[in-house]
């Protein structure tokens, strides 16, 4: 397939990288220049990129990045042709991404919310899993392109609802790891050692994937991101509002919120999000250690 591939960041990249080795042809573009992919074209512009494309596919930062690469000067809309397909995997608004299918599909454009979970690990592995949002028809068409970059695809239902599912999964995987973060504060306080500590965890009913991906970084204090803690952020203040238009309180939520908050004015916000943790042990007096 003729694939335009947009942002070529922690996740994009390797995504375009895959569509790239499953023989697709694919041009890509990001906005700071200098990013390519071996064996794909790079564009001057997402416009330059979408014209001849069948399929635009997307991962940028969040709301306004997408609105600027399909809306802005030399964007998509510009030269996208009618029965191309736009697909959405950067994590942004709900409301927002139903209103930018709107304006497409009045060009006879089809549109896909296919955000991803999986991090940068299982995007070079090709095994992320998408949540998404679309007509089934439109995403039968996508199928080996899923496959080049994913191990399965959950349909959510309409356009946006894959995007509703995404804050629902990173409100859970927030509030999973601030509940990690402050047990290993506490037990480094309790004189616990986390080597036994972590055994016993996912030995028992508390175990979870967001340990089993978390808690070597954490011993070897490797930060570094995988998951930026500013895009957490962004995740926590888009699922936040999106309760708020639907009227739902998340206290817990709005809690981990503040201590990202101010994690971020620690200087963490390009660290992963695991770097919470060290807010956490500032204000405890201690480091969590393991003897790895
Ligand atoms: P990233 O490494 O920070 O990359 C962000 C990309 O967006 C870069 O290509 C950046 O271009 C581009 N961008 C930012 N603002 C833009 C704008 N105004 N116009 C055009 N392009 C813009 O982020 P990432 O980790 O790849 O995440 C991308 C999306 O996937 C986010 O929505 C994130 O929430 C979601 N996601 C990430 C993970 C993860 O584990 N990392 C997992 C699931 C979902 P420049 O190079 O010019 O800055």
């Amino acid at each position: 397939m003729r694939v335009a591939f947009l942002g070529l960041g922690i996740m994009g990249g390797p995504m375009a990288a895959n569509l790239v080795k499953a023989g697709n042809e694919v041009a890509v573009w990001n906005r700071t220049p200098g990013k390519n992919i071996e064996g794909a074209r790079v564009a001057d512009s997402p416009a330059d990129a979408a014209r001849d494309a069948e399929v635009v596919w997307m991962c940028v930062s969040d709301t306004k990045a997408v609105e600027a690469v399909l809306f802005g000067q030399q964007g998509v809309e510009s030269t996208i042709g009618s029965g191309a397909i736009v697909v959405d995997s950067s994590t942004i608004s709900p409301s927002a991404e139903l209103h930018f299918a709107e304006r497409l599909r009045a060009k006879g454009v089809e549109y896909v919310d296919a955000p991803v979970t999986g991090s940068k690990v299982a995007a070079q592995a090709g095994s992320l899993i998408f949540m998404v949002g679309g007509d089934e028809a439109v995403l039968a068409k996508l199928e080996p392109l899923f496959q080049a970059m994913g191990k399965q695809v959950f349909r959510m239902g309409e356009t946006s609802k894959g995007q509703a599912a995404k804050l629902v999964m990173n409100l859970q995987i927030a509030l999973i790891y601030e509940g990690f973060a402050e047990a290993l504060t506490l037990a480094a306080k309790l004189g616990v050692n986390v080597d036994r500590l972590l055994p016993l965890i996912q030995a028992s009913m508390v175990k979870s994937g967001v340990v089993e991906y978390k808690a070597p970084f954490i011993l070897k204090r490797d930060f570094t991101p995988n998951f930026p803690l500013r895009l957490m952020l962004k995740d926590i203040h888009l699922a936040l509002d999106a309760a708020k238009e639907a009227r739902v309180k998340l206290p817990a939520l709005e809690t981990v919120q503040d201590v990202y908050e101010m994690a971020a004015e620690d200087g963490h916000e390009d660290l992963d999000y695991a770097a919470t943790l060290t807010l956490l042990e500032k204000w405890a007096g201690v480091e969590v250690k393991g003897a790895a």
